[in-house]
């Protein structure tokens, strides 16, 4: 890293550069005085070395550093020496720099907190002044593995023939999906464009230009509420191939998965499972299950539904966990299991438990309906032991399930079961092309309006569109969706229809995604592909659980840049510029 100011960086040189004369330049981790002499610690992206002056025979240069600062950026002169007290936890442990100048290339105010690996800077402070906490280790850290995962996707993408292409920011609005962000336009008041959510039609217009392999780690945008794995902006590995079936484009991404798991963890994924989106409801109560561990839903329908118990016989689903070994669970545990169910977030009315005792015996919750037989036939059912607890709910089907979902994953972080460092990655495919929302009274595209409908399906799209299954897939991390696509219509018709089932007009459709449905006309190839969250990824695979640390400058939980401190209104020259009136809309 040799440059007009420096010969080397300040995490390379070792006891191999003895005696050598060099030059580094970085900025002042720590200044410490032992006796008579003065330290200096001296970092740069690539490391620390120590930089060491005498004060009895540099008196100068040891006055002259009594001005400095952390964070003072210099240039140091010297030789390279070997160390009396070594330090075996760096590379540059070995030696030390007996400096003989100095230069102070700028001078820096006290960072308002510590770049060090664990800061005393709190989230807001460290995010209004990020450039300082992007000196910090973990946080550089995570860059430069961003980095190392975007190179590595990039070459392997290159290699097997995926072209990367640049799509547009600036695009038009669609009212499916997310909601945009918008641009006004200064060119045509009143007019706006929209950032994308995806670049999904413009990398289907790439398959009918006849690129047939596209990616492109792309920037998308979409103005929802925020969580620890959502930023407003994100960025996807966004791809799409013609001629292919959904067999096809799993096998190329379970490729590049295998792919990054060996470079970047060194570790070898076999063949991924599959799970239907159906089975991942009906045994884990989530279209993104977390397969670390099993316990897997049993319908108890048939062992429950014969007796006096009302809230049982009234359900559509009387579903049940075993939690191994829990049997001996206090009160006050399996209390917390019930509070735990009933919170909003997980909406559940109640919870019902079977102990299943070492002595064969059984002890639940609902003792006055069931006695030892009704209760020994559920543990038979459920495949439960002696030493078991067994957790039971029942209400609607697809509501019970999403709530037994959220107690398995609870039961699974108290079990220790979804154990950092390993990796389950599994497909669920055949999704249902669309999904009812009571609210609005009409279907949404579970993915979304290019998806295709299973061929055998495409026939009762109109009649039973609720039992329609999509040609589409997740790919599903440690029980986080990493990326999700399907197979394309590719057909104007199909997508006419596809739009009529969405509810749209024939003018509608035809004003928003004209575009697409006229190049369709132009010999559209069969095509589909898939993208991933690339954030998300950086994530998974360092065990973290917010995609923020992975970003360069991200926004915070309000979706707000507190650095730059955006959103923020602007002058009434630009408004007028832009056409807009600001009127009071509340
Ligand atoms: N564009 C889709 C998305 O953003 C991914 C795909 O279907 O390829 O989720």
């Amino acid at each position: 890293m040799k440059t007009s100011l420096r010969t080397h960086t300040c995490g390379e040189l070792n006891m191999q550069h003895l005696n050598e004369k060099v030059t580094l330049c970085g900025w002042i981790q720590k200044i410490r005085k032992l006796g008579g002499m003065t330290f200096i610690d001296l970092r740069d992206r690539y490391g620390i070395t120590q930089l060491a002056f005498d004060a009895a025979t540099q008196p100068e240069l040891c006055q002259q550093i009594d001005s400095f600062g952390r964070e003072w950026v210099i240039q140091v002169k010297g030789t390279v020496k070997e160390r009396y007290s070594k330090n075996k936890n760096i590379p540059t442990g070995d030696i030390e720099i007996m400096a003989d100048e100095i230069t102070v290339l700028n001078e820096s105010l006290t960072p308002p907190f510590t770049i060090e690996d664990e800061s005393d800077g709190g989230d807001e402070l460290r995010m209004r002044y990020r450039y300082l906490d992007l000196r910090r280790n973990p946080v550089k850290n995570n860059l430069l593995f961003r980095h190392k995962l975007s190179i590595t996707i990039r070459n392997y993408m290159n290699h097997i023939g995926f072209v990367e292409i640049e799509t547009p920011f600036l695009v038009g609005s669609t009212p499916e999906g997310a909601r945009d962000f918008v641009v006004p336009s200064r060119l045509s008041h009143g007019e706006f464009f929209a950032l994308p959510q995806s670049p999904q039609t413009f990398k289907q217009l790439l398959m009918v230009a006849g690129f047939d392999r596209y990616f492109q780690i792309v920037k998308c945008f979409r103005d929802e509420d925020l969580r620890a794995d959502r930023q407003p902006e994100f960025t996807q590995v966004d791809c799409e191939m013609s001629f292919v079936t959904q067999e096809d484009v799993i096998q190329i991404f379970e490729g590049l998965l295998k792919h990054i798991f060996k470079e970047i963890k060194g570790i070898e994924v076999g063949d991924i499972e599959r799970i239907t989106w159906a089975d991942a409801m009906k045994y884990y109560g989530s279209d993104k299950p977390d397969a670390r561990f099993g316990m897997r839903f049993v319908e108890l329908n048939d062992v429950l539904q014969h007796k006096e118990f009302k809230v049982f016989n009234q359900a559509e689903l009387v579903v049940g966990i075993v939690a191994k070994g829990c049997a001996s669970y206090t009160r006050k545990q399996l209390d917390g299991l019930t509070e735990f169910v009933k919170r909003p977030q997980v909406g559940a009315s109640g919870l019902v438990y079977v102990q299943c005792h070492e002595d064969g015996t059984f002890k639940s919750s609902v003792d006055k309906f069931y006695d030892q037989a009704d209760l020994q036939a559920v543990a038979k059912k459920a495949n439960a032991e002696p030493g078991d607890l067994i957790l039971i709910m029942a209400g609607p089907r697809v509501k019970t399930q999403v709530q037994m979902g959220a107690l398995r994953l609870e039961m699974g972080d108290r079990l220790g079961l979804r154990k950092k460092g390993e990796y389950k990655l599994l497909w669920v495919v055949d999704f249902p092309l669309l999904e009812w929302d009571e609210e609005t009274q009409r279907y949404y595209a579970m993915h979304h309006p290019f998806t295709a409908p299973k061929p055998e399906h495409e026939a009762i799209l109109e009649t039973k569109p609720g039992e329609v299954n999509a040609n589409a897939y997740d790919i599903v991390i440690n029980g986080t969706e990493v990326g999700g696509g399907s197979i394309r219509i590719h057909d104007k018709n199909l997508q006419k229809r596809m739009f009529k089932a969405l509810g749209f007009t024939e003018e509608e459709a035809q004003k928003q995604f004209g575009f697409l449905m006229n190049a369709f006309q132009y010999g559209a190839p069969p095509h589909g592909g898939l993208a991933l969250g690339f954030d998300r990824l950086c994530a998974i695979l360092s065990d973290a659980d917010s995609i923020r640390d992975f970003i360069a400058f991200p926004k915070n939980n309000a979706a707000r840049d507190v650095m730059l401190n955006a959103p923020s209104t602007i002058s009434d020259a630009q408004l007028k510029e832009l056409g807009i009136k600001v009127s009071e809309w509340e």
